[in-house]
């Protein structure tokens, strides 16, 4: 499997080597293996979703740190590493099971041939044609079972590599749903999500967009080691606030996405406000000394899915509600009707 990392020749891949080191030194980041593919892809121009993402961060005019790079990454570097992760089994599949068709169909033929030849010497034998005959004849029936039975042995050896694609083909769809999941969490993931809405196209829907509010002064008095712990009992109360076929995302850093099939605004805006509450009593304390950490609050947005949508559509109205929450003091609920 490759990477989806352009190729350039040498002289331009040192330029943009030289370019991708001092954009990650400029913004304090570390040059790791992670964020320098990220720095150098973006140098190097080869990847436009990339670089239309990292020129909005720009843009913005925030601190980039290397949280942002990792979203850049699992967004336009990895989701193609998912996509042929996908497509891969499914060839091996369909490689296989043709294969196995005509060696069936080979088989079956070379068991017709037997069968007529058998009837061929019952035949020359009601004759009492010559001995030389019926000779060659059995000659030729030995000369087939055994074809037959060679075939059977080549029958068996394709089974075995069937069931060993099988294993193979288990594998894939192990690290298919892996990469769908969040590692830090285990919540799902956005590419999973963005699947997930490909198949609830026709479902009426809620989406819930949530936030940790002033995250980065978390970060900043605890360290990220503790900021890291807070986004995982986030993720952990998101679980516990939800039902059946609601779909629970960690979207970026610390920002969350519900989706909630089959629910209308004021049922939506009920998970969310249960939700924020939850958050808000959470006590964290830290074993080695009991210390407790200061309480921490989400904002949440929440909109309802119209028949026009489109998943951008959706979603921006979802992240104004947020945004309109984060604005009223945050630690509160807005639903999209509540926008002017
Ligand atoms: P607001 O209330 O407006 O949301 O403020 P905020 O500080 O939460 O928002 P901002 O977007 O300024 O900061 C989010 C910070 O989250 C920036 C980034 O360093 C941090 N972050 C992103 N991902 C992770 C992560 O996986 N772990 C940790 N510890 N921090 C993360
Ligand atoms: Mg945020
Ligand atoms: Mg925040």
């Amino acid at each position: 499997m490759s990477l989806r990392v352009s190729q350039h020749s040498l002289k331009e891949a040192k330029n943009y080597s030289a370019q991708a080191i001092e954009l990650l030194l400029g913004h304090g980041i570390a040059p790791s293996p992670l964020n320098y593919m990220v720095a150098y892809e973006y140098c190097g121009g080869g990847n436009p979703g990339l670089k239309a993402g990292l020129d909005k961060l720009l843009g913005e005019a925030k601190a980039l740190d290397g949280f942002m790079l990792r979203d850049l990454y699992e967004q336009h570097i990895a989701s193609d590493q998912y996509k042929n992760l996908h497509g891969m089994g499914d060839d091996l599949q369909h490689l296989l099971t043709s294969l196995m068709e005509n060696i069936s169909e080979a088989g079956a033929g070379v068991a017709v041939f037997g069968a007529t030849l058998t009837k061929h010497i019952g035949s020359l034998d009601s004759q009492k044609g010559p001995e030389s005959l019926k000779a060659i004849a059995a000659d030729l029936l030995s000369a087939t079972v055994s074809i037959q039975s060679r075939n059977q042995g080549l029958q068996q050896r394709l089974e075995e590599t069937r069931q060993e694609t099988d294993h193979l083909r288990k594998e894939l769809e192990q690290h298919r749903r892996e990469a769908l999941v969040d590692p830090l969490t285990g919540l799902f993931n956005r590419r999973a999500m963005e699947s997930q809405l490909n198949q609830w196209t026709a479902k009426p829907l809620a989406m819930v967009m949530l936030d940790i509010d002033h995250f980065k002064r978390i970060n900043d008095t605890y360290g990220h080691a503790i900021g890291d712990i807070v986004i995982r009992n986030v993720a952990d109360t998101l679980r516990k606030c939800i039902r059946g076929d609601d779909f629970a995302v960690r979207y970026g850093g610390e920002e969350f996405v519900v989706l909630l099939p089959d629910t209308g605004l004021d049922g939506a805006v009920t998970v969310a406000e249960t939700i924020r509450q939850r958050i808000a009593a959470l006590r964290l304390v830290r074993k080695q000394d009991n210390f407790t950490l200061a309480p921490f609050t989400i904002s949440a947005g929440v909109a309802t899915r119209r028949p026009d949508d489109t998943l951008e559509s959706l979603f921006q109205r979802a992240d104004s509600a947020l945004y309109e929450s984060k604005s009223r003091g945050r630690n509160c609920v807005t639903h999209e009707d509540l926008l002017h």
